[in-house]
């Protein structure tokens, strides 16, 4: 039997955008192949749990637009379908003086992007978080949590129960064109669909390729590891506190967020790991490992930065160089305090000249989507990116 539209991945973007198509086009027959056992097994299960708000990204660029259509959405989605989730605001604090003009700058950012902040003085700060340290503040009070993994299954309920079929344990290891549209190979099977939409998360790059794209971006993974507070110091912190990012490196910064299950989490750090789901520093592969270190991107983009990607490396290493960067928020805040829980790894798409893929990339095929390169906000715009995605597509049935 053939599809009318096959979906590689099972991560928060493919299931939205199998939703969003079947919202679109009722009827068809979408079928959704992951080769994990479980959804959300990757990033999508592995990040900080943040609906963000949409305050750091290029007023415009579809980041911006779909972070702040997306929060709402995610929430609307939440509230709709009885997700867990909470919008308790958070704050991004300067604790240097060289950092006040970035937060200045960032505050204009935001207001560009629409969005409702508020400026706070150090007291308006610690009325919000009475342990913070800080210059000066802003809250951004839309920044919600919710477990993404919670969102999937709900996602996956929905899908089924409009038609979409979804296969695990299915590993895309060969794509083809055919006269119809593309066959999908796997090892438990053959798939044909007369519309291919590809959201393979740390392999959407290979992904593409296989389906025939040329494509010149690569997926370098960058690690993201956290700590945990003790549950007896979880009252540090109340709600989210965020350093003033870099605007060089928006995603480095180690950051200070409850969970919707009531945990504090710390981090990400960002370090190279040397397996696309490489979790730990053990977590070793060869092709991948090859893969990055024979891209001349990579290479550009750790000499341009030896001094960043080092102090992240040692950051990585040194439990004490990890409370020393959450000090700079949080000064109460103890060695024993950080419990080491889990790690993400971040599908970071790279230029060959060393340059950040900036915005969501989405390469358009004949008869076929490649979501290229979908690093964060994507699980806060995934449904967002799964409408725009639907909307490409021609009728299909
Ligand atoms: C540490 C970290 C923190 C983050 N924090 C946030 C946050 O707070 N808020 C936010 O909005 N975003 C955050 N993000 C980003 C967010 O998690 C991602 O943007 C989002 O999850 C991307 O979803 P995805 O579906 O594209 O990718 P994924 O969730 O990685 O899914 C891709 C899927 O494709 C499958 N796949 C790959 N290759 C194949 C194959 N050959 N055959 C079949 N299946 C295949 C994989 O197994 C995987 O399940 C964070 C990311 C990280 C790593």
């Amino acid at each position: 039997v053939i599809c009318h539209c096959l979906i590689v991945g099972g991560g928060i973007v493919g299931l939205a955008t199998g939703l969003e198509l079947l919202r679109q086009q009722a009827g068809l027959k979408v079928l959704l192949i992951e080769k994990e056992s479980r959804l959300a097994a990757h990033q999508t299960g592995r990040n900080s749990g943040v609906i963000h708000a949409g305050v750091y990204y290029k007023p415009g660029s579809l980041k911006a637009r779909m972070a702040v259509e997306g929060n709402r959405s995610m929430v609307a989605f939440c509230r709709e379908q009885g997700v867990p989730h909470e919008v308790c605001g958070k704050v991004i604090v300067a604790t240097e003086p060289e950092e006040m003009p970035l937060l200045e700058r960032l505050f204009e950012r935001g207001q560009q992007n629409g969005l409702e902040l508020h400026r706070l003085n150090t007291d308006q700060v610690r009325e919000l978080e009475p342990h913070a340290r800080c210059l000066a503040g802003v809250r951004v009070p839309s920044t919600g949590i919710v477990s993404y993994g919670t969102v999937c299954d709900k996602l996956a309920e929905l899908f089924r129960t409009c038609g979409g079929e979804i296969r695990t344990g299915a590993r895309v290891t060969g794509i083809r064109r055919t006269q119809a549209g593309y066959v999908v190979e796997t090892p438990v099977g053959a798939f044909e669909g007369k519309f291919l939409v590809t959201c393979a998360g740390l392999h959407s790059d290979r992904i593409a390729r296989l389906a025939g794209e040329s494509l010149v971006a690569r997926i370098v993974p960058f690690r993201g590891e956290y700590y945990e507070l003790a549950p007896q110091r979880r009252s540090l912190v109340r709600g989210l506190i965020y350093p003033v990012p870099n605007p060089k490196f928006p995603f480095l910064g180690v950051h200070l967020t409850r969970m919707i299950d009531g945990s504090v989490h710390a981090g990400p750090n960002a370090v190279l790991a040397f397996k696309r789901e490489g979790y730990c520093w053990t977590d070793v592969n060869i092709r991948d490992l090859w893969d990055s270190l024979t891209f001349p991107g990579f290479w550009r983009l750790a000499l341009r930065n030896l001094g960043e990607g080092l102090r992240e490396i040692h950051r990585s290493l040194s439990k004490q160089a990890f409370l020393r960067s959450l000090q700079r928020l949080v000064p109460d805040l103890q060695l024993a305090d950080l419990r080491p829980a889990h790690a993400g790894v971040r599908a970071q798409a790279l230029w060959p000249n060393g340059g950040l893929v900036d915005d969501f990339l989405l390469v358009r095929g004949e008869r076929s989507v490649h979501v290229c390169n979908a690093p964060s906000p994507a699980a806060t715009a995934a449904l967002e990116i799964g409408k725009f995605i639907a909307a490409e597509l021609p009728p299909l049935n």
